[in-house]
């Protein structure tokens, strides 16, 4: 436990409304804050003025910092949720092309919406987006502009809607991402697993108090572009503009902090897809309505059993999903792709049919067509370049990709 802990493992606990301002004084390791050092709850005006001008000098440009209309602060947030920001700005220029305003969303058919997420992974979040812009447009087509209005909208939570109230509308509430959680856990010194309580209602509180009157929005902003730009996983503490607040950097304990909590486990997943080739065109099929994958467009598969193949594991899913009888042309390898929560091996399969005239349904062009889809509610029959046209799981699309985007990857025969 340090002089500067917020936390205490043993009797009660210090409220930042209750930390008086003790001088820096030996931590139970010895450590002792040198001479110049400034307690950050002391100076909460230097460490704003501070942090203020470095953002104002430093700040990156960003499309959704021209304007700062809700929706596009809404949707970067969303987005940056979910990839890097260099990703998230291309997907975001994009998102705007297609989807200009809360209006163009909400008259976009959902699929349009899925296919512009495609890659970002957590597709209920797209949903949602869609959901939420429906019901704007639904009660009026206002942007809510209190807490309590944007929270109410579908797939916001507290982040996110302190995020549009203060960045959007410059409400005084403060945002804590992990971003924030890392900068206030080394500037303040807190010592335990910042997801967890108490340190995440400490940090909270923390992130409250250091917000200046009437700068939420540069505020808030500049506590997220300091953690991601100096005070990342590796602090570049020389160039921090709160150096001589920070009480972790004074104590040499940087890399102490945050304090990791447990990290969830990842489960690894055996998984086998397969490419089914009919006269020029593969077979796709829309996923059932619910699960994260709800409703985008896949490669029939599903997990390889104990006691089988990959290969017969892809022969029984077709059988199953779709009555198809179908065989293995030739294997595609293994394509593998993390999740949040589980890591996917993916064995790839291009299959060809038992025999193309035993189905009784056909599609236009004589393809026959499943009389009954056990895990989907749709299917197609699309030419390879078609596929661009709509969402695909991320392995999913690395498959078409690795077999249709280049054209010396297209199978004889297709
Ligand atoms: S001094 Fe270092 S550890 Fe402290 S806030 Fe700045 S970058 Fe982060």
């Amino acid at each position: 436990m340090t002089q500067h802990s917020l936390l205490q493992t043993t009797g009660p606990r210090i409220e930042p409304e209750n930390v008086s301002a003790p001088p820096p004084a030996p931590t139970p390791g010895g450590a002792v804050p040198p001479p110049g050092y400034l307690m950050p709850e002391e100076h909460t005006d230097a460490v704003q003025t501070a942090l203020l001008d470095w953002f104002a000098r430093h700040k990156r440009a960003l499309p959704w910092r021209e304007r700062y209309t809700p929706y596009e602060v809404w949707i970067s947030e969303v987005m940056l949720q979910q990839t890097q920001m260099e990703r998230g700005v291309a997907y975001f220029r994009r998102w705007m092309e297609r989807f200009p305003d809360v209006a163009a969303l909400a008259a976009a058919p959902e699929e349009d919406v899925l296919h512009a997420w495609e890659g970002l992974g957590y597709y209920n979040r797209a949903r949602n987006l869609h959901k939420a812009a429906r019901r704007i447009m639904a009660q009026g087509g206002g942007f809510p502009d209190t807490p309590e209005g944007i929270r109410a909208l579908p797939g916001i939570g507290p982040y996110t809607a302190a995020a549009i109230a203060s960045i959007a509308f410059n409400i005084p509430v403060a945002c804590v991402d992990a971003n924030v959680e890392r900068v206030i856990s080394r500037l303040f010194d807190v010592d335990s697993p910042v997801r967890q309580e108490p340190a995440a209602s400490i940090i909270r509180q923390w992130a409250q108090r250091l917000l200046p009157p009437g700068k939420a929005r540069e505020h808030n902003q500049a506590m997220m572009e300091l953690g991601a730009l100096i005070c990342g996983k590796k602090a570049n503490c020389p160039q921090c503009p709160l150096e001589r607040f920070c009480t972790a950097r004074h104590l040499g304990i940087v890399h102490e902090r945050p304090v990791p909590g447990r990290k969830a486990s990842i489960v690894p997943l055996t998984v086998a897809s397969g490419v089914l080739f009919c006269r020029g065109k593969v077979f796709v099929q829309q996923r059932l309505n619910t699960g994260a994958w709800a409703r985008l467009w896949e490669f029939p598969g599903g997990r390889v059993e104990a006691d089988e193949s990959p290969a017969e594991a892809i022969v029984r899913e077709f059988r199953e999903e779709t009555g198809f009888a179908v065989r293995v042309r030739r294997p595609y390898g293994i394509i593998r792709h993390g999740y949040t929560t589980f890591r996917v091996t993916l064995h790839c399969f291009g299959l060809e049919l038992e025999d193309e005239n035993a189905a009784a349904l056909r599609d236009d062009e004589g393809r026959p067509l499943p009389e009954v889809l056990t895990a989907a509610t749709a299917c197609r029959w699309l030419a390879p370049e078609e596929l661009a046209g709509i969402a695909l799981p991320a392995a999913h699309r690395k498959l078409a990709d690795r077999l249709f985007g280049n054209p010396q990857n297209v199978l004889p025969g297709v």
